[in-house]
């Protein structure tokens, strides 16, 4: 076992206790933009991934994240979380520093989330924090800034009005409440960062704190 592969253990557990801790919040979010089902999307898949994880070796945890979320996920973001994961799981494969692998997957992840679902920074989608995880990575930033970024980028998300899936439907109602999928997908940073042995940022307590 590598150093890289009890990170990437330590990233599911601490992303599936995140998303636990916070599943009632996510679900809020989704009823005020979409039809409710978001929480319980991200955490039926991190259960699941959990599940398979625990009977492989910690170098496959990127990989039954990433089969969890394809196979066994539904709504929009399911399939775009393990399109993220199979990035990771790639890139992991032979990155030297876990800051590496999450940003190199996290790049490859952005350009399949955006070539399936064709959502532009700014649409309000879950890109509104992956795109400024992925450019403080390629920047040069460790994780905790790449945490600061996703949570900064998903708070952002509350000013705007959706282009891109359900909550385009309901247009001016969801706006001063951050975009689900932002959300969810900024505690994944959240929990990579804190995998490394960080604090959770600032950003990240006021998107907690907030509602
Ligand atoms: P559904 O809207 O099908 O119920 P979920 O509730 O699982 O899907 O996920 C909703 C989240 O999916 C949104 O908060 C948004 O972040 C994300 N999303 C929706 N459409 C897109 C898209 N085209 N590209 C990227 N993310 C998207
Ligand atoms: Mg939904």
């Amino acid at each position: 076992m590598t150093d890289l592969d009890a990170f990437a253990r330590a990233s599911l557990d601490g992303y599936l206790a995140l998303v636990r801790e916070h599943e009632p919040m996510l679900t809020a979010l989704d009823e005020q933009s979409g039809d409710g089902d978001f929480g319980h999307n991200l955490s039926h898949g991190l259960e699941r991934a959990a599940a398979r994880a625990a009977n492989a070796p910690d170098s496959e945890v990127w990989r039954a994240l990433a089969t969890a979320f394809l196979d066994e996920v539904g709504g929009t973001s399911g399939p775009l979380f393990g399109l993220l994961f199979q990035e990771i799981a790639r890139a992991a494969d032979d990155a030297p520093t876990a800051a590496a692998a999450i940003g190199d997957g996290a790049r490859g992840g952005l350009a399949a989330v955006q070539r399936v679902g064709e959502a532009e920074v700014g649409d309000r989608t879950l890109v509104d924090a992956l795109q400024p995880a992925v450019a403080a990575l390629s920047g040069g930033g460790d994780l905790d800034a790449a945490a600061a970024a996703a949570c900064r980028g998903a708070l952002d998300t509350a000013q705007l009005r959706a282009r891109m899936g359900r909550a385009s439907y309901v247009g001016q109602r969801a706006v001063g409440h951050p975009d689900p999928g932002a959300v969810g997908l900024a505690m994944l940073f959240v929990a990579c960062a804190r995998a490394t042995g960080a604090d959770a940022p600032d950003e990240f307590r006021e998107l907690t704190e907030r509602r």
